[in-house]
Parts: structure tokens; C-alpha cells; sequence
């Protein structure tokens, strides 16, 4: 293999560039870790157009988890209280396409489900849409996306006809207003953080403002903190949008000749005055009055979420509320303006493209659309009909069909729903009544594995050649810098042996993920996300931005890395207007209550990825985040009789967790904070999930993971 690999780092979608050199280089000492054992190294790649140089903790200490932890072979059992044991990948996948065969018999192919990753490679992506909904004729495919960006997608859907962030990285560094709504981004997106933060501190006049519960470090940067009361965001966007009315702080122009439906839209933010809106939103009226006028005077006003806008029953009402004064004041299609929805997972972006959730399909298509549908039977070369026009279970439906009986088959892959689904105790127990789930991962063990019949070895990142796309819609090749571990195999060459295994020679012909995403963008020809322009060979001289249509000449793909999309002010909607649409507040779905009076609130840490099946292996960052803590008021902590260090029981209506406390004043009154990362390997009752619930909303189907109500109760250390 090479000296040093250029890829993308394989934890969040800012989707940093990396250089990753071997342990033991020509002429230099062999680089080892804490214990003397030799370990890659990551460095940030300063000519990688999103990050230019820059890595945090978890890009810098990827290298670490290489060789940690690693599922090296296929194991396999009959039933969950037998061990799993060793066994060879034509046994695994001889039991695999058994009970497939079998499931489709007796149930029928909607008895057949994955479950994916933002983790995978485009490819993978790619490969199980055509075996899931091309050949075996179920959309039961849903990826972790879900519990993550699929608010984002249904509200840019909605209001512009089509998915896809229309803004980009350079935007940080162009506008005049920074509006964080529902983003930690200092801890979620830091290297994002780190050119916003650097910009404004240069430029005095740009102003901050940042809507979080929590007094964040991305809070603490800030120009204006609003900290309102969970799950009011929509009462103070409405109330941001009724006085930028009433002072004429609007693009009428814009308005008249790009959207539809602003007279209703107005009618209903009418009836958001500040008196309302500061008692709903527990915010001052100087503090509401100050967002309005930093948005409404402001040439170019860039709004950034993620999770904290997503994970709710509202979550699309959210996105389109942001969207609306994006509309309202014309702030779209223009440098340093837009509503940028932050992305998760370093390739949720590309799943997106690839069709990577259960009512879409390829090139931003849609399972309920008979053109679409179409279209990608014919690349598929699978029958008319073939694709059924119904969308797939969703994530948390699928573990509803599970409770129910009504799977035969559930497959896991690259991710780890028996940590990170809500009501996780009914998850688990819908997990263990399963017949038959097969977990696909790099590491072992993990939660999930635990309820497994069959476990598969994946390579991981740097093993496999393939591509990601980050938030900013940037393309950057991955290619494999390293042999796999073991008998691991590449995520999209496990669906394609098993397609092949079905009867679908033809469809899985490709021998190579090349070959395989060559398919793939033939399918994005005309729509939004083109990226007929690209292939492996030209992404390996270095990233691209999409939409690069076939013919764009390498002076712009390589060069132009700020492109915006709907710069012309001609959006995907048949007529080519964007569409406002007014919400009212509906609130939290599970406001406090005299039992329950805490509004517990649910995130990340910096060091820490999603449920720790990498980070919870990398000693230098499991140092510093070594337990999870519950976060508290000092008077709350006063009332409780609590301090820092002390023991709690923390419960919801579901059930219930212990943990110990952070007495700290950048929480608000009332509400208390738990990290997201351990699941059951790392201890007991410290799963955060344990209390959340499981209310989606009713459009994107993402989970309300961000807040329900608690109680918290004093007990002794257990
Ligand atoms: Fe990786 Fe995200 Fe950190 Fe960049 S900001 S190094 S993509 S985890």
C-alpha cells in the first residue's frame, strides 16, 4: 500500500479531509500508541477544499481504532441464548439466503428489512437499494439518517421540490448574520465551528445569534444566546417573522416573482406579537426585538440546525419555518445566505443521493413517483412493477414490525439501533423477538450483535474504496489504504454476493465499486443532485462539489467549490416557485408534568461518535470522556439537594437510568441534559435512550430523541 492515503474522515458530515500514514514509513521511527503497539495516523489535508487542514479529536485519533476491537470472521447461532461461534462465510451466507428464501415465502418480500448507515460508502448505499427495492420488491430500507437529517429532507422536499442543501462552506466566511438554531455546532461540527468562529471574530459587525436551551460553547461565541424553553422554536421563528413584517424587513420582490402562498403564511405569524412569543419561548422581548433586527437589516443571513430542530414531532414545521424567512427576506441563492441544514454522518449526504431511505430512490427520486420508479427499473434492469410504489418501514416502524411479528428477516448494518432507537428497553425487546438479524459491523462486540443470529465482518473505512459526500454536497473519493482485517468484505460486496446468491446475476454483474457507482450516477442525469460528471478516476485527483453534470471541465469541478444551488431563483417545483407554509406550535409531544417535571434534552459530546462502536476504543479519548453526566441547575441542584459527583436516578414514563450529576449554570432551570453515547456494554442504566420516547413526526418520521419528561431522584452510588 501507499506512504500516504488522502480520504475523508469517517465520523461527522462536516467531512473533513484526511492524510493517513502506515505505522512503520521509510526512514522514520514507527508510530505507536500509549501502549507500544504500532498505530496509523491521521493528519488534517490542507487541500481539501471543506477543511483545509483541519481535524478535531475524532478525525486526529482515527488511526487509533484501525486494529481495536475488530470483527475479524462470520459467527453464527440458532437462537439468542446460545454463544455465537465461528464459522465460514459460505455457512453464514448459505443460512442467509435460506431464511430470505424462506421469509419471502411465508410473509412475502415486506417481511424482509435493513437497517443502514450514514457510515456506508455511496456504493454500499447503492448496492442495497437495487437489492432491497429493485430486486426482492420492498422499500423496507431505512438508515440511521432517520434519526438524524430526515426532518431537513422533508422540509427542503417540501418547500423547494427537491432535497439538497442549497448553501456551502465558503457561506461561513461570506455573511452577515449567523443564525444557529438547534446545532452545538462547537461540539458537533467543530471544524465548521472553528471558520465561522474565526471569521466572526475578525469581522466585528457580523453578527451571532444562537437558539439553544443550553449555554453551549457554540453559545458562548455567540453575539445573542436565546435560551428558550425546549420545543418552542417554532412560536419564535414565527415571532422573528412577525416583526420582520411589521417593520418591512422583507424582500417583497422576491416574494412576488419566486415563492407561493406568503399571504397565508403572513396571516399566521400575525398572531405571533412579541407579548406572546417571549411567554411562550421564556426569552425577554429586547432579546426577540435584537434577532429580529440582526436578521431583518442584514444583507445576507446564513441559518444553520441540526439535530436540535430534527428530533421532534415537528421537526419538518421546523425546517420550513427556518425556510420561511429565508423566503420572506430573500436570503437564498446568494453568497453568505441560505438555510443549511448541518448533516450528522460523513455520508448521509450521499444516502440521500443514492435513495438510502425507505420512500426514496436514486438521483433525489421517489418511491411514490410511477416516472421515477421507471426509470431506475430500467438502469436496474429488473421488470416493470418491480419497485413497489409503497414507502418502506421506516426506522422506528421497523422495530414496530418486529413487536409485531411481522419481519422474518431484520439486517443490520454499520450501525447500532440497540443503543441509539428511542424507548430503548421496547427496542430491545422487540430486537429479541425477532426470528432472524443479521448484524453487519467492523467491530465486535457491539449492542446490537447481542440480539444477532448471524454476524458479519465489514471492513471499514480505509479498507474499502468508495466515495462520500459531505454537507456541502463536496464529493471526496475514499479509496482503500489498507488490506482488511481478517475475512472482513466490503459492505456492497456482502448485498451483492447475497443478490447474486438470490437468483440476480445480471444485477450484481459489477466487479468493482467503480462499476458499481458509475451505475449509480447514471441515475442522478437531469435531476438536482447531477453528478454525471464525476467517477472514481476523476474524484481520485480530488473532491467535487455536485451538481457537476457530464462535460464540466476539470477548471471548474476542481476549482469552484462554493457553487450554491437555485442561484437563478428557479426552484424544483413544477411551477419554480418555493413554497412558504405556516405552522402554529404544537410543543414538546411530551411536555413535564407534577410527576415528571424536568424536561430532559439528549446530544452529543465532542470527543465521543454516535454509541462509542469506534470512539469507546480510542484510549485518548476515552480518557476524557470516561462516564456520562447528567447536567443540572444550581437551584434545581439546590432543590434536589445535589451536587456535582452525587448519584441520580433519573426516570421517564418508560424507564429509567442512573448517572452521576453536573451541577453547572449552562443548562437553564427545569431542564437537564444526558449525553447520547454508552449503550449497555459500557455499564448499567446509563442508556439516555432508556427514557426517551418514541412520538415521530408525522412527515420525515424522525424520532423525538431531543426531549420528554423525567423525574430526578437522589440515590446512594450503585
Ligand atoms: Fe471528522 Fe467531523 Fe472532526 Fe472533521 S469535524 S475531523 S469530519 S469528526
Amino acid at each position: 500500500m501507499t506512504d500516504t492515503s488522502k480520504t475523508l474522515c469517517p465520523y461527522c458530515g462536516v467531512g473533513c479531509g484526511l492524510e493517513v500514514l502506515p505505522p512503520a514509513r521509510p526512514g522514520r521511527p514507527v508510530n505507536r500508541d500509549e501502549h507500544g503497539n504500532p498505530v496509523w495516523q491521521a493528519r488534517g489535508d490542507r487541500n481539501h477544499p471543506s477543511s483545509k487542514g483541519q481535524v478535531c479529536i475524532k478525525g486526529g485519533t482515527v488511526g487509533d481504532s484501525l486494529d481495536r476491537s475488530r470483527l475479524l470472521y462470520p459467527m453464527m447461532r440458532e437462537s439468542l441464548d446460545q454463544p455465537l461461534r465461528r464459522v465460514s462465510w459460505e455457512d453464514a451466507l448459505s443460512r442467509i439466503t435460506y431464511e430470505m428464501r424462506k421469509t419471502l415465502e411465508e410473509k412475502g418480500p415486506e417481511g424482509i428489512a435493513m437497517y443502514g448507515s450514514g457510515q456506508f460508502q455511496t456504493e454500499d448505499y447503492y448496492t442495497a437499494q437495487k437489492l432491497l427495492k429493485g430486486c426482492l420488491g420492498t422499500n423496507n430500507f431505512d438508515a440511521n439518517s432517520r434519526l438524524c437529517m430526515s426532518s431537513a429532507v422533508a422540509g427542503y422536499i417540501q418547500s423547494f421540490g427537491s432535497d439538497g442543501p442549497p448553501c456551502c462552506y465558503d457561506d461561513l466566511e461570506q455573511t452577515d448574520c449567523a443564525f444557529l438554531i438547534g446545532t452545538n455546532t462547537a461540539d458537533c461540527h467543530p471544524i465548521v465551528f472553528n471558520r465561522l468562529k474565526k471569521y466572526h471574530k475578525k469581522n466585528r459587525k457580523v453578527k451571532m445569534i444562537v437558539v439553544d436551551p443550553r449555554y453551549t460553547d457554540t453559545a458562548k461565541a455567540a453575539d445573542l444566546h436565546l435560551a428558550i424553553k425546549p420545543g418552542t422554536d417554532i412560536a419564535l421563528l414565527n415571532g422573528i417573522a412577525h416583526l420582520l413584517l411589521r417593520h418591512g424587513w422583507i424582500d417583497p420582490g422576491f416574494i412576488d416573482s419566486c415563492t407561493d402562498g406568503f399571504s397565508d403564511y403572513a396571516q399566521v405569524v400575525k398572531s405571533y406579537p412579541p407579548e406572546r412569543v417571549t411567554e411562550i419561548c421564556g426569552i425577554t422581548l429586547s432579546e426577540l426585538t435584537k434577532a429580529a433586527a440582526w436578521w431583518g437589516k442584514s444583507e445576507r443571513v446564513l441559518s444553520m440546525w441540526s439535530m436540535g430542530v430534527n428530533q421532534s414531532t415537528e421537526g419538518t414545521a421546523k425546517c420550513r419555518t427556518i425556510i420561511n424567512l429565508h423566503l420572506m427576506t430573500g436570503n437564498i441563492g446568494k453568497p453568505g445566505a441560505g438555510p443549511f441544514s448541518l448533516t450528522g454522518q460523513p455520508n448521509a449526504m450521499g444516502g440521500r443521493e443514492a435513495g438510502g431511505l425507505a420512500h426514496i430512490l436514486p438521483g433525489y427520486r421517489l418511491v411514490k413517483n410511477p416516472e421515477h420508479r421507471q426509470t431506475v427499473e430500467k438502469v436496474w434492469q429488473v421488470p416493470e412493477k418491480s419497485i413497489s410504489p409503497v414507502p418502506g418501514l421506516a426506522a422506528w416502524d421497523m422495530m414496530l414490525a418486529l413487536e409485531r411479528g411481522d419481519l422474518g428477516v431484520f439486517w443490520v448494518a454499520a450501525t447500532n439501533p440497540a443503543v441509539s432507537m428511542p424507548d430503548i428497553k421496547r427496542t430491545q425487546d422487540a430486537l429479541r423477538k425477532s426470528p432472524f438479524t443479521i448484524c453487519q459491523d467492523a467491530y465486535y462486540p457491539t449492542e446490537t450483535a447481542a440480539f444477532a443470529h448471524v454476524v458479519l465482518p465489514a471492513t471499514q473505512w480505509g479498507e474499502k474504496t468508495g466515495v462520500m459526500t459531505n454537507s456541502e454536497r463536496v464529493v471526496t473519493y475514499c479509496p482503500a489504504f489498507r488490506n482488511p482485517v481478517g475475512e472482513a468484505r466490503a459492505d456492497w460486496e456482502i448485498f451483492a454476493e447475497v443478490g447474486r446468491r438470490l437468483g440476480f446475476e445480471k444485477q450484481f454483474a459489477q466487479r468493482t465499486s467503480a462499476e458499481v457507482y458509475d451505475e449509480f450516477i447514471s441515475l442522478t442525469a437531469g435531476q438536482l443532485c447531477d453528478a454525471t460528471g464525476l467517477s472514481h478516476e476523476r474524484l481520485a485527483k480530488g473532491p467535487i462539489q455536485w451538481p457537476c453534470p457530464a462535460g464540466e471541465s476539470d477548471a471548474i469541478a476542481h476549482g469552484k467549490h462554493d457553487k450554491r444551488l437555485y442561484t437563478d431563483y428557479r426552484f424544483a417545483t413544477p411551477n419554480g416557485r418555493a413554497k412558504f407554509c405556516a405552522f402554529h406550535i404544537k410543543g414538546l409531544a411530551e411536555p413535564p408534568d407534577e410527576n415528571f417535571p424536568f424536561v430532559l434534552t439528549t446530544g452529543r459530546l465532542y470527543g465521543h461518535w454516535h454509541t462509542q462502536s469506534r470512539t469507546g476504543r480510542i484510549e485518548r479519548i476515552v480518557k476524557k470522556y470516561p462516564e456520562p453526566l447528567l447536567e443540572v441547575n444550581p437551584k434545581d441542584a439546590q432543590l434536589l439537594e445535589v451536587q456535582s459527583g452525587d448519584w441520580v436516578e433519573v426516570r421517564s414514563p418508560r424507564s429509567f437510568a442512573q448517572i452521576k450529576v453536573l451541577v453547572t449554570q449552562n443548562i437553564t432551570r427545569g431542564t437537564v441534559f444526558m449525553p447520547m453515547h454508552w449503550g449497555f456494554l459500557w455499564g448499567d442504566n446509563m442508556e439516555v435512550n432508556a427514557l426517551t420516547h418514541p412520538e415521530v413526526c408525522p412527515i420525515s418520521l424522525e424520532p423525538e430523541l431531543k426531549a420528554c419528561a423525567v423525574q430526578v431522584t437522589p440515590i446512594a452510588a450503585p
